[in-house]
């Protein structure tokens, strides 16, 4: 089936055909990394990755190319930085590392390019010089500005009207801008702030410029996707066409764009400025990252998510009973050549994990009652399926007993359940009793019954 993709620019779903399906081009804006990610930005990181796995399946491996940048240089880094007294450098590199932490722990496999804004300074310097020069920008008092009555297109992606735009961007009318709705592409830095030589002064550029210049070096002039959250679709998206197509004759930036909708809680919008967030790497403590990951697919990535310990339960739930399935088939080898086909087909039409889902609980279903020749084939379509959702990644033994939290390795425990019936043997039961306390301090309880002594965790 043809992929389909609601297209934010159409305000439609259409068929999606890439310029070149050898080199599929897709871009997602990154996190501005002074702070721990809460579970709404990893929304894009797992919606987004979902589309780039769905890619690849597509149009080969090494056919697809994604890149999703890390704003290391902001207004709230400088300020983080001011507050703490840790140099900026230092935060961000540190920021950078637990956002890939946390992601990675949602099975969100890593990008083929992750550009820091800080190391693109000279194309972004080289993007603006072309931009004044084409006369779509302009140079004042240390700034340097983007002239939006140059380009005809602007508010072709949000579908605002002129005082809408100037309302919704929040800018400062300052007194150097020809026209209220110019925005920055050049900012001089005020004394001890982080700065790179321009023609234009010591500064830095914009967050929208920082994009367009790393698409432009990474990706090239027209991509296939361009992808982020809904709130990113005015200003800083429309910014981005706006500089971009000036750059580039014309040529649109992106040939789709995806956005996907609000992480809420209680109804209200998961943020940092709100303070209702629940961060990724704590919520981590309590909760197996799939279990995020399935909770996060679980509704269409369009629509609004409402984050609640109710929906996190469903979705342990439906994986117990998906590794339950597999742990019962853990001797059979999957078939070869046998695909998740109704999983995939729900994936093609927008990204409908929601029917996804439904899908893989027909396939749960299938492999928790095969038998004998159907073993293979069932157990084969539900890895597929879990590959094609990011989920299943795990070894169902693994999954029950929890190999990866604190307390001791299954091997160790393995090991001290085979002394301590050594212990019982030799008649010994202090020493017995001394491994079965020890284990419960450490959180694992040991069940005697007639097969032998199982545990897990408590
Ligand atoms: P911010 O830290 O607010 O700049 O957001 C970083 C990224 O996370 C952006 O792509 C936002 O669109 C996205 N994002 C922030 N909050 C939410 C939320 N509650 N739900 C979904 N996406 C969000
Ligand atoms: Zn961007």
């Amino acid at each position: 089936m043809p992929l389909r993709f609601t297209d934010t620019m159409a305000r439609e779903k259409r068929e999606f055909t890439p310029a070149d399906p050898k080199r599929v081009t897709m871009y997602a804006c990154g996190p501005t990394v002074y702070s721990y990610a809460h579970i709404g930005n990893a929304r894009p990181a797992v919606a987004f990755d979902v589309l780039f796995r769905l890619l690849r399946r597509t149009y080969g491996e090494g056919a697809v190319v994604y890149a999703r940048n890390l704003t290391d240089i902001d207004d709230k880094i400088i300020a983080a930085s001011k507050e703490t007294g840790e140099d900026w450098r230092a935060i961000t590199e540190r920021f950078a590392q637990i956002y890939r932490d946390d992601t990675a722990a949602l099975n969100v496999l890593p990008v083929t390019h992750e550009p820091l804004a800080t190391a693109h300074i000279p194309d972004m310097v080289a993007l603006i010089g072309r931009l004044i020069e084409s006369g779509h920008a302009y140079a004042a008092e240390g700034h340097v500005l983007f002239s939006v009555t140059a380009f005809d297109g602007y508010g072709g992606l949000s579908r605002r009207n002129r005082d809408d735009m100037i309302a919704g961007a929040r800018v400062e009318v300052a007194p150097y801008k020809k026209d209220p709705a110019d925005f920055v592409l050049w900012k001089p830095a005020k004394p001890g702030e982080p700065a790179w030589d321009s023609p234009w002064g010591q500064g830095r550029p914009g967050w929208h410029l920082e994009c367009s210049a790393m698409i432009e070096t990474v990706l090239g002039e027209t991509i296939d996707i361009h992808a982020g959250g809904q709130d990113l679709i005015f200003p800083h998206h429309e910014n981005e066409i706006a500089q971009s197509c000036c750059a580039h004759g014309g040529a649109p930036l992106a040939r789709v764009w995806l956005h996907n909708g609000f992480l809420s809680m209680d109804a209200e919008k998961m943020s940092k400025s709100l303070g209702n967030v629940k961060l990724v790497h704590e919520l981590l403590e309590h909760w197996d990252g799939e279990v995020l990951r399935w909770a996060l697919l679980s509704a269409h990535y369009r629509q609004p998510l409402d984050w609640t310990d109710a929906l996190l339960e469903q979705s342990r739930t439906a994986l117990d009973r998906a590794y339950t399935a597999l742990r019962r088939l853990k001797d059979v080898t999957p078939a070869g050549g046998v695909t998740a086909d109704g999983v995939i087909a729900a994936l093609e039409d927008d990204l409908n994990t929601p029917q996804a889902f439904a899908e893989f609980a027909a396939l749960v279903g299938a492999a928790n009652t095969a038998s004998g020749d159907e073993m293979a084939a069932a157990k084969a379509r539900l890895l597929d399926a879990g590959a094609a959702l990011g989920l299943l990644q795990r070894d169902a033994e693994a999954w029950f007993t929890g190999g990866d939290g604190d307390g001791p390795a299954a091997e160790e425990i393995e090991a001290l359940i085979q002394k301590r019936k050594d212990a019982r043997a030799a008649k010994d039961f202090a020493e017995a009793d001394r491994i079965r306390d020890d284990l419960a301090d450490k959180g694992v309880i040991l069940e005697d019954g007639p097969g032998g002594t199982s545990w897990k965790r408590a």
